[in-house]
């Protein structure tokens, strides 16, 4: 059986390469695949969604791959560049191999 969101949520993510979600990855309770809220138009609070996949498994997993990051588009602004920086953060409160 799979945790209870509230252990996801507790634990905290780290970008996941989406082949390795499809591979290695697919049967291991700590693999996700979320719908992402974007703030795309700051001025008329229009948000688009996309699906993105996580891990929640311990950062000493021999699998993990983040895979190449993640471009986060914005209305009339730059594209910014989601490269798992905040990742540590995430994930901050648990150990290498918890
Ligand atoms: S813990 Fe390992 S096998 Fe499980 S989702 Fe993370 S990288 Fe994949």
């Amino acid at each position: 059986m799979p945790p209870s969101l509230q252990v996801y949520e507790e634990r905290g993510a780290r970008i996941l390469s989406k082949s390795l979600w499809q591979t290695k990855c697919f049967k291991c309770i700590w693999a996700n695949i979320a719908n992402v809220e974007i703030q795309w138009d700051f001025d008329r609070d229009i948000k688009k969604y996309r699906f993105e996949t996580f891990c929640y498994g311990p950062k000493s997993c021999k699998y993990y791959k983040m895979g190449r990051a993640r471009t986060v588009p914005y209305k009339n602004r730059d594209s910014a560049l989601d490269d798992g920086y905040l990742d540590e953060l995430c994930t901050e409160g648990r150990d290498e191999d918890e």
